[in-house]
């Protein structure tokens, strides 16, 4: 089984509508929605049946049993996240900054004070057209991303054994994060999404140095290219010294967001579905 990551330096480069193109191109996959906070590749693979729907529980949290508190104020003064207040009933009460750390646990008198498991998010597994597909949603507002994303990886794994699948795609976050490491770790090849701009080149050069620690060879598609020789130059050289290689280019097109609203990827589009293909080829060869 292997594992390629599409990542970006930067959000809106085009990674989720270049990893749905690869998505429907490859005759067998697990595809892998990474981007746990804002999770858009369903919209454009519309999967054909969801198969599971799973509560995700991240760090346990801290809750109060009032009717054995005697007030003595002690967890409010050992919490250093400030996630404990007292209620206009005047009880002591655990407030959403409540990052789990068990100080108030330890210190309360009358053990009045236990972890609960906290739900922050959801686990989805559907079913498309020429595999599965698992994605999240993370609540908005809360922690646990790395490991969100750490399980949705777990679970593409466990089913591409059981199932005998040999390729996993993962549709990473943009940025160099947590979320984007836990989304890295222990692929086989990264294929960087680089949008061709100044910002792009800047966030570029965090992701290679993120790719260049793991140790993590990668290919390049330039997106919308072709709009300043001078910046695209700069970019050649950048992922020429980052030991990248320029796989593929897809030029600034106006038509392609018009494609995505009518949720038709780079495949659908005549003129761009051949450079997919040789991308994909490569990418295979690769592994
Ligand atoms: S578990 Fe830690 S963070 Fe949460 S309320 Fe208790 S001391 Fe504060
Ligand atoms: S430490 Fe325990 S007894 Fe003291 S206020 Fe907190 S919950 Fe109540």
């Amino acid at each position: 089984m292997k594992q390629i990551a599409v990542m970006s330096g930067k959000g809106g480069a085009g990674k989720t509508s270049v990893a749905a193109a690869l998505i429907k191109l490859l005759p067998a996959v697990i595809a892998v929605d990474a981007d746990v906070n804002a999770s858009n590749l369903p919209i454009l693979l519309q999967p054909e049946e969801r198969i599971e729907e799973d509560a995700f529980f991240g760090t346990d949290i801290a809750q109060i049993r009032s009717e054995s508190c005697s007030h003595c104020g002690q967890c409010q003064k050992i919490c250093a996240f400030d996630a404990i207040s007292i209620s206009s009933q005047g009880n002591y009460v655990v407030n959403n900054n409540c990052e789990g750390c068990a100080a108030c646990v330890w210190i309360c008198p009358s053990q009045s004070i236990h972890t609960v498991p906290y739900r922050c998010g959801t686990q989805y597994f559907s079913r498309i057209e020429n595999g599965y597909l698992i994605h999240a949603d993370l609540n908005p507002g809360a922690d646990n991303s790395g490991k969100l994303i750490a399980a949705t990886r777990a679970q593409s794994m466990e089913l591409a054994q059981t199932k005998n699948f040999g390729i996993i795609l993962i549709d990473g976050p943009p940025g160099t994060s947590c979320q984007a490491i836990s989304s890295l770790t222990g692929v086989d090849l990264v294929l960087v999404v680089l949008e061709e701009s100044l910002s792009g080149l800047s966030d570029y050069r965090r992701l290679a140095k993120l790719m260049d620690h793991f140790r993590l060879p990668h290919l390049v598609l330039l997106n919308k290219a072709g709009i300043d020789s001078n910046v695209s130059t700069k970019l050649e050289r950048c992922v020429a010294d980052c030991d990248g290689t320029i796989a593929a280019r897809i030029p600034f097109d106006p038509d392609i967001p018009q494609a995505l609203a009518r949720l038709e990827t780079l495949i659908d589009m005549p003129r761009y579905r051949s450079e997919i293909e040789k991308l994909c080829e490569q990418m295979l060869q690769r592994l």
